[in-house]
C-alpha cells in the first residue's frame, strides 16, 4: 500500500484517451477495470506509475513509452496478426500527477479505495488505484453511485499534465504534437492546458 505523502502519475495514450485534440480528463480516467484478487473476489483498478521511483519527467516519460509498447504487445497477442501503425497501436503522449491523499480523499461508504504496488513486466514502477466492495450493507444502485463519485473525484484530482512525444513515435509527430492535456477547474469544467 502507498503512503498518503506519495505521488502517482496517469499515462495518457492516443488514441484511446484522445477526443479529437484533446485528452479530456473524463478520457484520462474513464473507468475503473475489472478484475479477480487472488482469492477470486472482484476489484476494480486503475493502472498509474509510482512517483517515488520516477523521480523526473524523463523517468516518468520512459515509463510511459514502456506502457504503450506493453498495452500494444497485449493487442498484437489478442488480434493474432502484427498491429497497423497508426491505426491499431497505441501511443504514450504524456502523463498526469494524482497524489496518493487525494485519491483517499474520494467520499466514499460502501467501497474501500487503495493505491497498491503491483509490478508487470517491464512495468517495475507499475501500481494500480484499487477500489473494492466492503461489507457495509447496501444497494447495488448506492454502490454504482458512489462508483461513479470516485471517478469524479480521480478526474478533478489530476494536475500538472506534461504532454511528451517519444522518440519511438517521431514518425506521428504531426498527429500527436496537436493533442492537449486537459484538467479540471475548479468548477468542473475543462480547462485547456497544453501541460
Ligand atoms: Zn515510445
Amino acid at each position: 500500500m502507498l503512503n498518503d505523502n506519495e505521488t502517482i502519475y496517469r499515462c495518457a495514450l492516443y488514441p484511446r484517451m484522445t477526443n479529437g485534440d484533446i485528452v479530456p480528463p473524463e478520457k484520462a480516467i474513464s473507468d475503473f477495470s475489472e478484475e479477480k484478487d487472488q482469492e477470486g473476489r472482484k476489484v476494480y483498478t486503475i493502472s498509474v506509475g509510482r512517483g517515488s521511483m520516477l523521480p523526473a519527467w524523463t523517468a516518468v516519460h520512459d515509463y510511459g513509452c514502456r506502457t504503450a509498447v506493453e498495452s500494444n504487445a497485449v493487442r498484437e497477442k489478442y488480434k493474432g496478426a502484427p498491429l497497423v501503425r497508426g491505426e491499431d497501436t497505441l501511443h504514450y503522449i504524456g502523463a498526469y500527477k494524482l497524489d496518493v491523499a487525494a485519491v483517499l480523499n474520494a467520499p466514499r461508504k460502501f467501497l474501500d479505495l487503495g493505491v497498491v504496488h503491483h509490478e508487470m513486466t517491464n512495468l517495475p514502477e507499475h501500481c494500480n488505484i484499487v477500489l473494492r466492495r466492503n461489507t457495509v450493507e447496501a444497494r447495488r444502485i448506492e454502490v454504482s453511485a458512489e462508483r461513479t463519485g470516485i471517478i469524479i473525484h480521480l478526474r478533478q484530482s489530476l494536475y500538472e499534465p506534461e504532454r511528451h512525444i517519444c522518440d519511438c513515435d517521431s514518425d506521428l509527430t504531426e498527429t500527436l504534437q496537436k493533442i492537449k492535456l486537459t484538467v479540471v477547474k475548479d468548477t468542473g469544467e475543462a480547462l485547456l492546458t497544453t501541460g
